[in-house]
């Protein structure tokens, strides 16, 4: 099944995506982690989203469908989508090309958090830079300081997890990328659950909706 997640910047998606992606064989494909890859390398495309990532802003909705469409070109199996769509023109668009390629949406698991949560998340998050796990240094600290548990890697922050983009993204996710539970909502594909509960209570949730719509498919 091809899924969806959705919800506020900080609610663990990543987190979510990566596990999920190991647990049920599904390509992981993270808009923003494509993004500062690109932007890492200092690729011309790199160059041309680097503002809008680091203020927070989105990048605009034709760069960033063509980015996933190209990815999805690749992608022959199952996906999961973790940070795209964002807006619902984004998702309109890839509504558009999955029907192109006889392929569609089977879940849209909705991730809620509250904004006061969401602040507090952000700015306590470290990540690797070389396997992009994720820290939360009131939740989940590395064993050593700015050192990754899983590969030693050197932990970083996010430019845009500073309290100024942080600002900024959230509103860009109201204004923006809220309608989208409406849109999906009207679709029947929703799933909402709990993203302050700890991640792997959170696991077992979104494990729950993916079985139960997969029973339900079947
Ligand atoms: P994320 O890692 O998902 O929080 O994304 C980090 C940043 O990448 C966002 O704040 C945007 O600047 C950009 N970005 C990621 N996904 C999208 C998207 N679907 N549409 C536009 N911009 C995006």
């Amino acid at each position: 099944m091809n899924i969806v997640l959705l919800g506020p910047p900080g609610c663990g998606k990543g987190t979510q995506a990566k596990n999920l992606g190991e647990a049920f064989g599904l390509a992981h494909i993270s808009t923003g982690e494509i993004f500062r890859d690109e932007i890492g390398r200092g690729t011309p495309l790199g160059q041309e989203v680097q503002s809008y990532v680091t203020r927070g802003a989105l990048v605009p909705d034709e760069l960033t469908v063509e980015v996933v469409a190209s990815r999805l070109d690749k992608t022959p199996g199952d996906f999961l989508l973790d940070g795209f769509p964002r807006t619902v023109g984004q998702a309109k668009s890839l509504d558009k090309y999955l029907k192109g390629k006889g392929r569609r949406i089977g879940r849209v698991v909705y991730i809620e958090l509250s904004d006061a949560e969401v602040v507090k998340r952000l700015g306590a998050r470290w990540s690797c830079t070389t396997c992009n796990e994720i820290y939360n240094l009131n939740s989940r600290k590395p064993k050593k300081d700015g050192v990754c548990d899983a590969d030693g890697g050197k932990l970083f922050q996010r430019e845009d997890d500073k309290p100024e983009a942080i600002k900024k993204r959230l509103s860009v996710y109201a204004t923006l990328t809220k309608p989208l539970i409406q849109h999906y909502t009207d679709s029947g594909l929703i799933s909402q659950v709990d993203g302050s509960a700890a991640p792997e209570q959170v696991f077992q949730q979104i494990r729950k909706v993916l079985d139960e719509a997969s029973a339900a498919k079947a």
